[in-house]
């Protein structure tokens, strides 16, 4: 039965120079622009318990990821790594890189960014304020300038559906690098306009950039923790340019979303690690739907990055305005409970048809947690349990285990 309507959202079109789209919202969808929160207590966690990178506070299972993922993805990164570094190395220092032009005074570069933007190919471009509330603490001293530009980037269509695998995950890596080489060019552009700017990579990220591209009225965030923003849903990489020229700053926007996850619940049910959660909790100042990080991790990486969340998602599978049209028309989520949305196939396990799920042993679970050295104390924990005592040797070599990782975090992570 039809739902009445609450608003309808204008969005620029997919491609530059794509007719604009309009989004109904049904009136029992309705919520609040962005993201339901306690800016209070946001405040109060970023301050007493600072966000911190996953490079450093899950250095172990990084470690372990790298000798456990599929070995066709460790040859393409080891090419593409190679590829990336120059580009890597520039990121880490554009915000030392002098303007080439002379700014105008009185201007306002919004219109022209986002134009130069869009042409490069971003589906989604977006101004907000640099929160650091979203900075992690390692990346605090390196992060400049008080603008954000939030530039989301679509992954490829047809490789992404054809997931868990290496062609949808070397899409997801193509895609960084696309956006990577981009985002270069829209800094030397703004260098040009006379300002400063600052590449924030999108797999060595400087924090979650979720919650910017939410403030910038790009997406609402989904029940898989991702960003759904109109055209592709979750199926695109995020990246940040920040920058002191002078911009106005996009609204948050509601799309519904935070409701409509609540209705649809498709990721959840399909998840093959159990990593999502059916109900929205209160997390450092923000209600969500929170991934278990242990859950999901060992099937990412095993399973060529996974994204069964991603793939089986319907705003990803047929784009935001269909799926809310066919749900104020008939109050339904758009192929839920379809193969043609949930069916997904795991190498080594088979196919999963709608309300089947590949099956792990409790083991299989059983990675590397937190830092490397933790795990390596956990480790030698462990061997002084046993009944024979360690040798000179044995303490020797665990000595040296720690402070080369200890040395190692101090060049690697000391990002000032
Ligand atoms: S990547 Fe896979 S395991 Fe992780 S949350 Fe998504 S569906 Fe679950
Ligand atoms: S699959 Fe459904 S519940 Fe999950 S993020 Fe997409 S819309 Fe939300």
């Amino acid at each position: 039965m039809a739902k009445p309507l609450s608003h309808k959202v204008i969005r620029s079109g997919r491609r530059a120079g794509d007719p604009y789209v309009e989004i109904p919202v049904a009136e029992d969808l309705a919520g609040v622009p962005g993201v339901t929160q306690e800016p209070a207590d946001v405040a109060f966690y970023s301050r007493e318990y600072p966000l911190e990178t996953q490079a450093i506070d899950h250095s172990a299972d990084r470690q372990w990821a790298l000798v456990t993922q599929p070995q066709d993805m460790t040859d393409f990164r080891e090419v593409q790594d190679a590829r990336m570094e120059p580009m890597y190395e520039a990121a880490h220092h554009s915000a030392e890189v002098e303007p080439t032009g002379t700014p105008v005074p009185g201007e306002n570069l919004t219109d022209d960014i986002r134009l130069f933007a869009r042409d490069l190919g971003f589906g989604e471009v977006g101004f907000t304020a640099h929160d650091r509330h979203y900075t992690y603490a390692a990346k605090k001293r390196w992060a400049r300038f008080e603008h954000a530009i939030c530039l989301a980037f679509e992954q490829d269509y047809v490789q992404t559906q054809s997931g868990p695998g290496m062609d949808a995950d070397r899409a997801r890596f193509e895609t960084y690098e696309a956006q990577q080489t981009r985002c270069m060019d829209l800094a030397g552009y703004i260098r040009s306009r006379g300002y400063r700017a600052q590449i924030h990579d999108g797999s060595d990220c400087s924090g979650p950039y979720i919650p910017l591209f939410v403030a910038a009225g790009l997406g609402q965030l989904g029940a898989n923790g991702q960003l759904l923003s109109p055209h592709f849903g979750s199926r695109s990489r995020l990246m940040l340019v920040t920058t002191d020229a002078p911009v106005t700053y996009d609204p948050p926007v509601d799309y519904g979303i935070e409701k409509f996850c609540q209705k649809c619940q498709v990721c959840v049910s399909r998840c093959p690690g159990r990593a999502l959660t059916r109900d929205k909790v209160w997390w450092r100042g923000v209600r969500k739907n929170k991934v278990i990080y242990e859950r999901c991790r060992p099937v990412m990486v095993t399973y060529h990055g996974c994204a069964v969340c991603m793939i089986v998602c319907p705003v990803q599978r047929y784009g935001m305005k269909p799926v809310m049209e066919h749900y104020v028309e008939t109050g339904e989520v758009l192929g839920k409970g379809t193969e043609n949305l949930e069916g997904y196939s795991i190498a080594g396990k088979g196919h999963f048809g709608p309300g089947r799920l590949p099956q792990f042993s409790r083991e299989f679970f059983d990675i590397p947690q937190g830092r490397e050295e933790d795990w390596l104390y956990s480790k030698f924990k462990e061997r002084l349990s046993s009944t024979d005592v360690p040798t000179a040797s044995e303490l020797g070599e665990f000595a040296n285990e720690v402070k080369s990782v200890l040395d190692k975090g101090e060049t690697t992570f000391d990002v000032a």
